[in-house]
């Protein structure tokens, strides 16, 4: 393992080899607020599906596994090989006590390395190597544990076995057919993060603001607007929040833009187990999905089954009669969780480039803020399934982790189809208005 030295720049923690390298420096996501440790809880052992490197194939054959466990320990689906899963969706390896198996008999570095990893994501841009997180861990969203610059040098030796994630393999973009200059996208980084962090914004209108300001990042002619013309620009359309909104006051969504956002919210929590599909075959889970999805968009009596039954026994009436997040009791506790994850998420790379489908920064952006209006809707529809009103902190913190699992994962939400639905809600202030319908 090469040894490394922490140093401090602009306020930010990077990390250099001191051994002729070529690899990137890493830079540890700059969101001071959030903090990580691993509780243990167990969820991401049930809940994910585990692909496997030749490197950790060659750990589970030396660990003996077959020969202890009676079976196979791991599964081929289409060309890839996954840790194996028990019926319920969980990891083979996970004991009753909520602890990894392996972790227990070989100690933690003789997991497969997405294992170590978790919840922390690498994303190379072409200088450095961004560190997210993953709201999908349950104690990132709780935000218990230790400061994450802590976590530097363990991230770094995790990061020497996946040596992609230490190479420039993108090329920043500020949008289609338009490379980003040097700094504008750290500009951009900057004065979202100032308006995100801002105690002064109340929760409603920080993220209308946020779908505001991309939705015109979208509409501006940014060829002509280049480097110090481009931070005068973000510079003053950050500057116009929150008061702009109040002149731009907006109607209801649309009854198309609402069934859109279904669609959205399905393809987020939509969760194919290798298992089911195995047994299943191609075509019948195909069908099975397209069918739930467009009952979902339809959005008309009970919700089809979703994400192993979170909304089971739930319609869509009941979904609409809930609150918004910004009339919760919890709303700060909300507001606090929600521009964590905005901040985390720009800051990390994960917006982005490497970081989302390899997107310009534009229209990562725009996801970004249909994340956050799907992370909502679900989240009503999670109260709505547990028979309330309003939305507690808990029903969003689970609304996030179900819509955080997939993104910058799952193919189809970096798809054409994808591409299409963001194009659709730039029409008729369509990003803004679903982001009011449900914050
Ligand atoms: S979800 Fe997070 S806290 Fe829970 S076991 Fe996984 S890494 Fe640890």
């Amino acid at each position: 393992m090469l040894a490394c030295d922490a140093q401090r720049r602009d306020g930010r923690t990077l990390l250099h080899s001191n051994a002729v390298s070529i690899a990137l420096p890493i830079l540890m996501l700059p969101v001071p607020t959030q903090r990580y440790s691993c509780h243990g809880c167990g969820n991401c052992c049930r809940d994910f599906t585990v692909q496997l490197r030749d490197a950790d194939l060659a750990k589970l054959r030396e660990q003996k596994w077959e020969d202890k466990l009676g079976m196979p320990v791991t599964t081929e689906f289409r060309g890839t090989t996954y840790l194996r899963q028990r019926e319920d969706g969980a990891c083979v390896f996970l004991m009753d006590d909520g602890l990894c198996r392996i972790h227990k008999e070989y100690g933690f570095e003789e997991k497969p390395i997405a294992c170590q990893m978790f919840p922390f994501v690498l994303v190379p841009d072409d200088v450095r190597t961004h560190v997210g997180i993953s709201f999908a861990c349950q104690s990132v969203r709780e935000n218990k544990g230790s400061e994450l610059r802590t976590h530097l040098r363990e991230v770094d030796r995790m990061s020497r076995a996946v040596p992609e994630t230490r190479v420039a393999t993108y090329s920043a973009m500020l949008a289609d057919s338009l490379s980003a200059k040097e700094q504008e996208l750290d500009t951009l980084k900057q004065v979202l993060d100032h308006f995100l962090a801002r105690e002064d914004v109340v929760l409603r209108d920080r993220f209308d603001g946020l779908a505001w300001l991309v939705a015109n990042l979208g509409r501006a002619k940014l060829a002509e607007v280049r480097s110090t013309r481009f931070r005068e620009l973000v510079t003053l359309l950050a500057s116009a929040l929150p008061g702009e909104l109040e002149h731009l006051p907006l109607e209801p969504a649309l009854p198309k833009q609402m069934r859109l956002l279904r669609q959205a919210v399905y393809a987020r929590l939509e969760d194919v187990q290798v298992n089911s599909a195995k047994s299943k075959g191609r075509l019948k889970t195909v069908l099975t999905q397209l069918f739930a999805s467009r009952a979902f968009t339809r959005g008309k009596g009970r919700v089809p089954p979703v994400a192993r039954g979170i909304l089971e026994g739930c319609d869509f009436a009941a979904i609409s009669a809930v609150s918004t997040l910004s009339e919760s009791p919890d709303r700060d506790a909300i507001d606090q969780l929600l521009s964590r994850y905005a901040r985390a998420t720009i800051q990390g790379n994960r917006a982005w480039g490497a970081g989302y489908y390899g997107w310009p920064a534009v229209r990562g952006l725009q996801a970004l803020a249909l994340n956050l209006a799907c992370t909502a809707w679900t989240a009503r529809a999670l109260a709505a399934a547990r028979g309330r009103t309003h939305a507690s902190l808990d029903d969003v913190r689970d609304a996030l982790g179900r819509i955080d699992r997939h993104a910058g994962r799952a193919p189809w939400l970096g798809s054409v189809g994808e591409r299409m639905r963001l194009e659709f809600f730039r029409l008729d202030d369509g990003l803004r208005r679903i982001t009011r319908e449900s914050i």
